[in-house]
């Protein structure tokens, strides 16, 4: 099942159509897309058993299928040939920061680029549907509503500032969290520990691997994270991001002002980010 934002408003995608949420459940849930998950059991049960058949809609209308979180949680180092390009340990813990929610953006958005080394990162992004506190890695999908594709954009300088790393100021400019185009649950997926994932800067393949490549799977991240966090409905988890980051190209290559990401998960979809210069 997919679940997205159209124009603001929470809608179940089937096919071609968009089933509107609040006006197919004669508002027992309401058209804020954020408020699914505060019960988001209910929902689910709902959204599979609903006979409507929904209207046909404008992909350029989506917006975050998450686009309020409480809580965004991110994790570096947490695929083994990033970790090696970034000259970290194998044996490195992953690194948890938080991307600010005012960052979160969905598809489709043009992303004003800050002074400095705007870089991508193609990310896993998790949406929690049951509050998780001190879950095991084996409950851990039962917490989770979906998945959607995410980037973590980073500019690099803020990043590494100052003796101790910046990563969540780094990772916080208005637009540095595109998400989307939907929300997918996992039963729709082949294999949801195992997704080929990449991304492309203005049709040059920059990234490629897959989520079976992670260091810390979902379940880990969900189970470690929640043992001292609660992980509240409605929050995200950016899972990392696997090689290929333009820090560590030689020469290095940053996002410029006419530049196009496309990025790309198996049995999600493509999530297209746009750049102006500021
Ligand atoms: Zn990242």
């Amino acid at each position: 099942m997919r679940i997205a934002n159209l124009n603001g408003r929470a809608v179940i995608l089937r096919g071609d159509r968009a089933v509107d949420v609040e006006r197919a459940s004669e508002g027992r849930f309401n058209a804020d897309p954020q408020s699914l998950f505060a019960d988001w059991a209910a929902f689910e049960t709902w959204a599979r058993t609903t006979d409507a058949t929904g209207e046909p809609f404008d992909e350029a209308q989506l917006g975050a299928p998450v686009p309020a979180p409480r809580q965004v949680f991110a994790i570096g180092i947490n695929y083994t040939a990033h970790a090696e390009e970034a000259g970290y340990p194998p044996e490195s813990v992953p690194v948890t920061f938080t991307k600010f929610p005012s960052s979160i953006v969905g598809p489709n958005h043009v992303v004003e680029l800050p002074e400095g080394n705007v870089d991508w990162e193609v990310e896993l992004v998790v949406a929690i549907g049951a509050e998780a506190h001190r879950v095991s890695r084996d409950d851990a999908w039962n917490h989770i509503a979906g998945v959607t594709i995410g980037q973590d954009l980073s500019e690099r300088l803020v990043q590494m500032q100052g003796t101790s790393p910046q990563f969540s100021l780094g990772k916080s400019f208005p637009g540095f969290g595109p998400t989307g185009p939907w929300l997918v649950t996992s039963d729709d997926l082949a294999d949801r520990d195992d997704l080929a994932i990449g991304c492309a800067l203005s049709g040059q393949q920059m990234q490629g691997s897959r989520t079976s490549l992670m260091i810390y799977d979902v379940p880990e991240l969900i189970a470690r994270l929640s043992a001292v966090c609660p992980l509240l409905p409605g929050d995200l988890i950016f899972t990392g991001t696997p090689g290929g980051v333009g820090n560590r190209m030689s020469p290095q290559r940053f996002i410029r002002a006419d530049d196009v990401l496309v990025s790309e998960i198996e049995g999600i979809g493509t999530l297209t980010t746009q750049f102006t210069s500021r």
